[in-house]
């Protein structure tokens, strides 16, 4: 074969047909170039190599009344109204004489586009039945004209013929049909009915094995003993053992005339053609697929070997069960599969696609992509035949499968994540709209969890979440849902809380079991967690909301001081509203002058010198009068505002503090309260505070910054850096709300600090012999012991201030001495003094 493509010349299929005598041709339907092999050239009385080859020379070949008929055919097939390209046409040979070709072949590539790329076919010789059929025509014609040559014409016949009078008996017969039928001439001539006749050919077991495969008819009239139409056509095997094709054809004119032709070669050629199609098969699964090939109202189905390869099954396994692989078909995935089929059967669709789940005979499911094309119907435009192919896509659903699975899993706990959890409050909802369970909706959030983090590294923080998530879900239902948000937020989705009592119990099931200890490697942790809780339908029917609602109960809970639950209510709706509101009034607050600072004063214990105060900001809120810092300074941090305020607050107390050098005592020294959102936002659009006080005049020592553990806790390098710029500026750093936190001695160490202010909470209980002066005692023991002052916040009475001074506290600040107040009340206060 004249190929250049050496992929080809090893195709065992192409090499096989070419063996059989068949020529064949191979189609760029792009450039035109088109290569015949050797056998076709040789069809045509071309020597090897000899055939120009491209498309444009085939056709120059084709007789001029065949290119019409071979057009419309490569149409047909194009518009895929035929399975393949098949036309018989006339061929020019080199000695100019013309050939009988059936040219049949088919598309084998096609780009994204479905363009047809390349096409691949055969070329038979079948002059020899294109004789056989223009015989026939003239004896039609001589027969219909009923005249003298009949009887000429009927010895020289290659086809068989008896004329049968009116009442059915043979009248005339022909030498051939004598031969064909293997009939003694001496039978024919005593003149036979039509019934005797066959009767005659069924004793002798004309119409015998092998005939019905031809035509249906000849096993049923054999099996009604010569009743009914008799067949027209049938094999009939001969004397000398060989087998023929008979075809008979029946003209009625006047009386009946039988012609009985040997059509052996012409089914041989026809086989071929379906041999091809077999081909096409072949050349399908070289791609790897599988191969069916179903016809539609009998319900059989082919399936190649590379099919069932594909499912574990041998041919012969499956062979009499055209069901079986239906039957195996995933029952989820059936459904879709119909319907695909249908649109594409309603021509919805120009080809079939389904990809659905086959059970394989070793149980395993595969996971297939199957393609297909219906190829015929019947008049009434029903499905009559359809062919396709599977390809095996486990590997790429599988990997599907996995990435959905990380989408919407947590990859730490396992847990569902965001997403998921998301899907799953939809359909719980879904569901309650049909069945209206009340559902409930759970934020937990660890307390302390940063802490951990923190100070045992992320991998422990990582095995105390695992742990944690499997004690959540351990306390709830199947029926139940927990997810992870990320960080150390869970959501958990109650669903049928028709029993309060129950839920409750549910609730405190979580609190107990996540305050319990972690065992995290050697280390023994102990956290908390903080739950808010929404209900559904009660408090909001849009997951937005729900989530909202959530999220406001477990600020409230968190608020209220951790490790326990809270329910959303109308009146925290109504306070998260006010925070919004609030949010947005801030905003204009510091441009609309609605800010002041008050002072309070600090007193040295021992000698009641007031050399120092704490800056305190208060809004006069243009309509709700003065808002407490307690409630807008969360906001101002959580939305960045604190920066700017805080400056300005930073600013005051510079001013007052180079007045109050002046008047009241040279080493005065004012505190800041700074927010750990100012350090993360150390925006560089302000000058370092050293740099101001500097400009002004002033010490680093005047101003000291009041800072909290969270800070220390969050401490980045940015972080640290900007406490030593303080420590080298001489800006003073108090450690404030001590005790409250997670105090730890590593900070006090690690860190430079001047002064911790012992928290009000620990000082309000203070009598004598009590827990709480047990501490303060401790902690100003220790404070000193690292050169660290020490300043009680919150006294009130006289009593807590004579405890904290026996303990050695150095500092007090409390409304026992002056409440918080204007620079001008601060000027009389010393004054008073
Ligand atoms: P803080 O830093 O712990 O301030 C001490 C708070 O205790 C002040 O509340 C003060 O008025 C109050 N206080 C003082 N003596 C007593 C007392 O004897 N008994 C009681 N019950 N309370 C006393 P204030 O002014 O409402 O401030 C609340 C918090 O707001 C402050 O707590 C501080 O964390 C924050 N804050 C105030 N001003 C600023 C500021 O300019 N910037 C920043 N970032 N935070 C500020
Ligand atoms: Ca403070
Ligand atoms: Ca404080």
């Amino acid at each position: 074969m004249n190929t250049p493509n050496s992929d080809d010349a090893d195709n065992p299929w192409k090499l096989a047909l070419e063996s059989s005598g068949e020529g064949v041709w191979d189609w760029n339907m792009g450039t035109g170039e088109q290569i015949h092999s050797v056998s076709a050239e040789e069809m045509l009385g071309y020597q090897a190599g000899e055939l120009n080859q491209n498309y444009k020379a085939f056709i120059s070949r084709v007789h001029p009344d065949d290119v019409a008929p071979l057009n419309i055919a490569f149409a047909a097939y194009m518009a895929g109204t035929v399975p393949y390209f098949a036309v018989d046409v006339r061929l020019r040979c080199k000695d100019g004489s013309w050939k009988w070709i059936l040219s049949s072949g088919s598309v084998v590539s096609r780009d994204a586009h479905g363009k047809p790329l390349r096409m691949i076919g055969t070329l038979t010789d079948i002059t020899k039945r294109k004789l056989a059929e223009t015989e026939l025509r003239d004896l039609n014609q001589l027969l219909g004209d009923n005249s003298r040559l009949l009887q000429t014409t009927l010895t020289s016949i290659s086809q068989g013929i008896i004329v049968f009078d009116p009442d059915t008996r043979v009248r005339k017969f022909n030498p051939r049909v004598c031969e064909l039928l293997d009939l003694p001439e001496s039978y024919l001539a005593t003149r036979p009915t039509l019934g005797e006749l066959n009767t005659f050919q069924i004793a002798r077991n004309d119409f015998g094995p092998g005939a019905h495969l031809v035509d249906e008819r000849a096993r049923s009239y054999v099996l009604a003993g010569g009743q009914g139409t008799s067949p027209r056509h049938y094999l009939r095997v001969t004397q000398d053992g060989r087998t023929l094709e008979v075809k008979t054809q029946t003209l009625a004119t006047g009386g009946m005339v039988r012609t009985f032709a040997d059509v052996t070669d012409y089914m041989q050629a026809k086989a071929a053609l379906q041999d091809n199609e077999q081909r096409w098969k072949l050349a399908l699964e070289s791609t790897g697929d599988g191969v069916w090939d179903w016809n539609i109202q009998s319900g059989e189905e082919f399936f190649s070997k590379r099919l069932l390869e594909m499912y574990g099954f041998s041919e012969s396994e499956l062979r009499n069960r055209p069901d079986e692989l239906d039957s195996r078909t995933h029952p989820d995935d059936v459904a879709q599969m119909q319907h695909d089929r249908q649109a594409h059967f309603d021509g919805l669709t120009p080809t079939y696609n389904n990809e659905h789940r086959i059970r394989c005979k070793n149980g395993n499911w595969k996971w297939v992509l199957a393609r297909g094309m219906l190829i015929s119907r019947d008049a009434q435009g029903q499905p009559l035949r359809m062919i396709g192919t599977h390809t095996d896509i486990t590997e790429r659903k599988t990997s599907e499968v996995l990435i959905w699975h990380q989408a919407h899993f947590d990859h730490l706990t396992g847990l569902p994540n965001r997403n998921m959890l998301r899907d799953r409050l939809e359909q719980e909802i879904n569901k309650n709209q049909r069945d209206s369970q009340p559902l409930a909706l759970l934020f937990i959030d660890l307390d302390h969890f940063k802490e951990v983090n923190d100070t045992f590294g992320h991998d422990s923080g990582d095995l105390l979440l695992v742990q944690a998530a499997r004690r959540i879900k351990a306390c709830l239902r199947d029926s139940d849902t927990v997810a992870r948000m990320g960080g150390d937020e869970f959501t958990v989705i109650l669903s049928d809380i028709t029993d309060k009592a129950h839920m409750e119990h549910i609730l405190q099931g979580i609190l107990q079991s996540l305050a319990e200890m972690f065992q995290l490697g050697h280390e023994q942790v102990y956290v908390s967690a903080s739950i808010g809780i929404t209900l559904y339908p009660t408090d909001a029917t849009v997951i937005e909301d729900l989530f909202k609602n959530a999220d406001q109960a477990l600020y409230v809970a968190k608020g209220a001081g951790r490790n326990r639950f809270s329910f959303f209510t109308a009146i925290l709706h109504e306070a998260a509203q006010t925070r919004v509101r609030l949010a947005n009034d801030l905003r204009s607050a510091l441009a609309g002058a609605q800010f002041r600072v008050v002072f309070q004063p600090i007193i040295e214990l021992a000698t009641g010198a007031v050399h120092k105060a704490e800056a305190l900001i208060r809004w006069q809120h243009p309509t709700r009068g003065l808002v407490s810092p307690a409630d807008f300074i969360p906001i101002a941090e959580a939305s960045g505002l604190i920066v700017d305020i805080g400056e300005w607050v930073f600013q005051q107390a510079a001013q007052q503090v180079r007045q109050w050098r002046a008047a009241i005592h040279p080493e005065f020294q004012i505190s800041v309260n700074k927010s750990p959102v100012q350090f993360h936002h150390c925006g560089k659009l302000n000058a370092p505070w050293v740099d101001q006080l500097n400009a002004m005049g002033l010490p680093g020592t005047s101003i000291a910054v009041e800072i909290t553990e969270g800070l220390l806790l969050d401490s980045s390098e940015s972080v640290d850096q900007q406490l030593l710029e303080l420590r080298d500026a001489g800006i003073g750093v108090s450690l404030d709300d001590f005790g409250t936190g997670y105090s730890s001695l590593s900070y006090l160490q690690k860190f430079d600090i001047d002064f911790i202010k012992i928290d009000q909470s620990f000082v309000r209980h203070l009598i004598p012999g009590s827990t709480d002066l047990a501490l303060c005692k401790a902690i100003i023991v220790m404070a000193h012991e690292l050169g660290i002052k020490v300043i009680a916040e919150g006294v009130e009475t006289a009593q807590q201030r004579d405890l904290l001074a026996a303990a050695g506290c150095d500092y007090a600040q409390g409304y026992l001495f002056a409440r918080p107040m204007s620079a001008t009340d601060f000027d009389a206060f010393i004054a008073a003094q």
